[in-house]
């Protein structure tokens, strides 16, 4: 297994064009990369010093909604380095209950400031639209495209058909409310991977390797610039054509106006509680 140390990612981030200054929004697999040698901290420690004093780390530290959240102890659903990353000495971590999002940098206050009174999770005045707004940059470390938070600010930029309305249980800092209404929720399955393609004709993204790890840096602006022509074009172009995926012929059937009859998907559900493909 490779071995990988902190100057190895920095001077790997370096080749990625990732540079002082810079705020990234990173998703990320520690294992992915081989034996990290200090683990999850030494893969924060390198972010933080590659954009150095005047620049800004943020992960998305999600969480399910099966329990209230509590921004000092519910864990991060999404890696080892999130998790760390959420714990560390003047991390901000912002309020909403399930697209929580947690920074360290120059900008870490303003990006995570008031998530929760923002009519959706991931739309306007949310940290992923203020992400764009500071024409940061995606850090896919050995994750893809599917594990990009910011995706679902595209879709509920042109009002994707297939979002939804979910009552979940209240956060614990609204101490007089037991419930929680998220809008324009993108549970299920999205073919987000499509848009590779796109982005690297378009400029927009700077591929390499940390360790074992496949890396993608991906420009924000042009991101969105790339991927609302082609949603305007088509609204379904995230919706994939796998028969048996249920959360994508779901969408299809909305978008078509057709009636849907729940029964058809139970033949084809696997035992996977979580399945992005199976949920409706
Ligand atoms: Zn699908
Ligand atoms: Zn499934």
């Amino acid at each position: 297994m490779k071995t990988v140390n902190k100057e190895d990612i920095m001077y790997s981030l370096k080749l990625m064009d990732v540079s002082e200054g810079d705020v990234l929004l990173v998703h990320s697999s520690l294992t992915s990369m081989g034996y990290v040698e200090g683990g999850a901290d030494t893969v924060i420690d390198a972010l933080l010093e590659a954009v150095g004093p005047e620049g800004t780390i943020s992960m998305s530290t999600l969480t399910g909604w099966g329990s209230p959240f509590d921004a000092d102890t519910s864990p991060s659903a999404v890696g080892d380095i999130s998790e760390q990353f959420r714990k560390r000495a003047g991390a901000y971590r912002s309020l909403h209950p399930v697209h929580s999002v947690t920074a360290i940098g120059k900008y870490a206050e303003f990006l995570t400031r008031d998530h929760e009174t923002c009519e959706t999770g991931c739309g306007t005045g949310t940290p992923y639209e203020k992400l764009r707004m500071l024409k940061g940059k995606v850090l896919l470390l050995g994750v893809d495209m599917d594990r990009n938070t910011i995706m679902h600010t595209l879709e509920e930029e042109i009002d994707a058909i297939y979002l939804r309305t979910l009552d979940i249980p209240a956060p614990t800092y609204l101490k007089d409310q037991d419930v929680f209404t998220l809008k324009k929720f993108p549970p299920g399955h999205r073919d987000f991977l499509a848009i590779t393609p796109y982005l690297r004709r378009g400029g927009a993204m700077v591929e390499g390797v940390i360790g074992q790890a496949v890396v993608k840096v991906v420009d924000i602006p042009k991101l969105f610039d790339i991927a609302l022509t082609i949603l305007k074009e088509n609204p379904l172009f995230f919706i994939c054509h796998n028969p048996n995926c249920n959360s994508c012929h779901w969408s299809r059937l909305l978008f078509d106006g057709k009636p849907i009859d729940m029964a058809q998907y139970e033949k084809n559900h696997c035992c996977d509680g979580t399945c992005e493909i199976c949920v409706i």
